[in-house]
């Protein structure tokens, strides 16, 4: 796969992160990664992988699945 975040939006997928040392689950909000590191920015998970972080223990080491989005209005609500 040689996706950049602009394709993942466009192809309405959703990126969830799972922590590896507290066992949450949370799905990226990908609008706000493309705004903060560019549209063209690769979104393979070991190039996004190094900057996630845990949100609720800081943990760093974290896997990310991809999955199609099943709620496409709710993507169209973040992303237009
Ligand atoms: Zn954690």
């Amino acid at each position: 796969m040689g996706w950049t975040l602009q394709e993942l939006i466009d192809a309405g997928m959703s990126v969830t992160a799972g922590c590896l040392e507290c066992h949450r689950h949370q799905a990226l909000d990908l609008p706000a990664l493309r705004d903060r590191f560019g549209a063209d920015e690769s979104a393979t998970e070991w190039d996004l992988r190094p900057k996630m972080k845990c949100a609720v223990c800081g943990g760093r080491r974290v896997t990310l699945t991809y999955s199609p989005d099943t709620s496409p209005k709710d993507l169209y609500r973040k992303s237009r």
